[in-house]
């Protein structure tokens, strides 16, 4: 793999005429961003992508987190490849394949006895807030500071408000996170994540009125921030208490934490579950899911859920094939995944202490953010903290310079990187070897 990319005149004149057909080029504001090297991608393998001048990237993105076993997976190829040319790729009745698949992900899930598919995290995420009202009869949700949920209008608040805009006491409303939104955030309350106390006072000023508690049990959305020890049990009572539904967003942390997601990993159950990205290898496909008790507003009718292409056969067909493979290989398949991440994760810290560039490192398994910082060491267990403290140009910069040598992350600090069971030992090495040559290259400039 060659030790700098040649050139990106490709992609880079490729964006102009993508521009011309679709808004900023691409089909998603965050792929978009104007502070990005142009990549256009031309096909990805393992753990590699390739652009469309010919050089080759290892990928830590792994497309926002879905891939798992990296691209293009042999097992997941052959099962969506047979389901379209035996099956068909949409059959529009009930089939055997989403039931299998419904019963294998309830098997990782305990805390799920019943569930829907949809075709996003978004979509699952609105009906997961959805079914906490109608289940509850309450009219309140809570959301936290730095979680994403997508962008619905049930939930789509402000997420990365610069900090004078936060409140100062223990919560405040959301923020529309867009133009264009109706007042569907006027009953919602944000608090500082991580902060049992902040939300104590909003349940005990709310707490009749709350149908449910939503978050991420391991924040991605604002760099990688794992839950303070107990932290997750101190909601999870505290939910209890007032009848409120605790609903844990895994769309990110859903299978990639754990086979059993973050719940599993911290032990902790939600009362509704939404799971999304690494469940479908790549291929789009969300479910949200709960008690028998809890789903019964969609049981009885009462509460509307549908969606022509959920828990269609092709996307099912790819859930099954990674489904099957973490059910006979979850012993190796995490372990190898928590490996990598933790190598990664030591090795990048251990480069930018010998540099003396101020940072931190966080990594629960494969999923880890480096912020760079105004100091060195600084603890940040919320968005607050990583906004205060993080510097998210000289993070541009250094991301820059490390796609220029053949390596691709996200150059938001807020987006967190990705391993896949495809990224090797000698992955890991080959992005430290050019971590250090970036940062020693970025200090001289
Ligand atoms: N929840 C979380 C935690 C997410 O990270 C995302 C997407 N990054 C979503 C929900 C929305 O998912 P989608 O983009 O599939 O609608």
């Amino acid at each position: 793999m060659a030790a700098r990319v040649a050139t990106i005149t490709g992609s880079v004149r490729f964006m102009e005429r993508a521009s011309a057909s679709i808004v900023g080029g691409d089909s998603s504001t965050m792929r978009v961003q104007p502070y990005a090297l142009p990549l256009v991608a031309d096909r990805g393998k393992g753990s590699r992508v390739w652009d469309i001048d010919g050089q080759e990237y290892v990928d830590l993105n792994m497309a926002y987190g879905p891939l798992i076993f990296g691209h293009r997976h042999p097992r997941i190829v052959a099962a969506v490849t047979r389901q379209i040319a035996e099956s068909g790729s949409q059959l529009g009745f009930p089939t055997t394949i989403s039931v299998r698949v419904a019963e294998k992900l309830k098997s990782l899930f305990p805390s799920i006895e019943l569930l829907r598919f949809a075709n996003s995290g978004t979509e699952a995420m609105a009906s997961a807030a959805r079914l906490a009202r109608a289940y509850t009869g309450r009219p309140k949700l809570v959301l936290f500071e730095g979680h994403y949920h997508g962008w619905s209008e049930a939930l789509f608040n402000r997420y990365h408000p610069p900090l004078e805009d936060l409140p100062q006491g223990p919560y405040g409303p959301a923020i529309p996170g867009t133009a264009g939104m109706s007042r569907a955030l006027d009953d919602v309350i944000v608090c500082p994540w991580n902060d049992l106390a902040a939300l104590e006072i909003a349940l005990a000023d709310h707490g009749e009125e709350i149908a449910g508690v939503l978050m991420e049990p391991v924040m991605g959305n604002a760099g990688v921030i794992a839950p303070q020890p107990s932290y997750l049990q101190g909601v999870r009572q505290a939910t209890q208490r007032y009848g409120i539904l605790l609903v844990f967003d895994e769309v990110i942390t859903g299978m990639r934490v754990a086979a059993g997601g973050a719940q599993e990993r911290y032990d902790v159950s939600a009362d509704i579950t939404v799971v999304s990205k690494a469940i479908g290898g790549g291929y789009p496909v969300a479910a949200f899911g709960a008690s028998e008790k809890i789903m019964q507003p969609i049981v009885e009718g009462r509460m509307f859920h549908g969606g022509v292409f959920s828990g269609n056969a092709l996307v099912m067909a790819a859930a099954e094939a990674v489904l099957d493979e973490v059910l006979e290989q979850r012993e190796a398949i995490y372990t190898h995944l928590d490996a990598t991440g933790d190598a990664l994760a030591g090795g990048v810290h251990e480069i930018l202490v010998e540099l003396d560039v101020p940072h931190v490192v966080h990594s629960v398994g494969p999923m880890l953010s480096l912020f760079l910082t105004d100091e060195p060491d600084v603890a940040i267990t919320s968005y607050r903290d990583a906004r205060r403290h993080g510097d998210f140009e000289s993070f541009i910069t250094l991301q820059h310079e490390m796609q220029r040598s053949g390596v691709f992350f996200h150059p938001n600090m807020f987006e967190p990187m990705f391993l896949s069971t495809a990224h090797t030992a000698e992955d890991v090495e080959l992005v430290l070897d050019r971590l250090e040559v970036a940062a020693r290259e970025c200090l001289a400039r």
